[in-house]
């Protein structure tokens, strides 16, 4: 079930990298099309592209925030054990003069 729910997951984010990718590509090829001026539809189509990146941006925003409050427990307890624990100079006993 666990493995079933890791393809599907696979398979939404290369659909989602396949789309942005395709997207960016359309925006580039069309940058300096041959505008019509008010209702056209390459220009509707580049702004509905970047309104969606905006808000996808948002959400992934949101989700980090989420992610960082839910494991702020582990996240602080790596960095005080790599700041107590870590590889110092003086741990590994390198000497800085020539
Ligand atoms: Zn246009």
């Amino acid at each position: 079930m666990k493995n079933k729910k890791s393809v599907i997951a696979l398979i939404i984010s290369a659909a989602l990298i396949i789309t942005i990718i395709f997207s960016a590509g359309y925006i580039v090829k069309e940058a300096e099309h041959d505008c019509t001026g008010h209702d056209c539809p390459i220009c509707a189509n580049i702004w509905t592209f970047v309104h969606r990146m905006q808000a996808l941006g948002f959400f992934c925003a949101i989700l980090l925030l989420a992610l960082i409050g839910v494991y702020k427990h582990k996240f602080i307890s790596l960095l005080r054990t790599e700041f107590e624990h870590g590889s110092t100079l003086v741990n590994l006993k390198i000497k800085l003069s020539c």
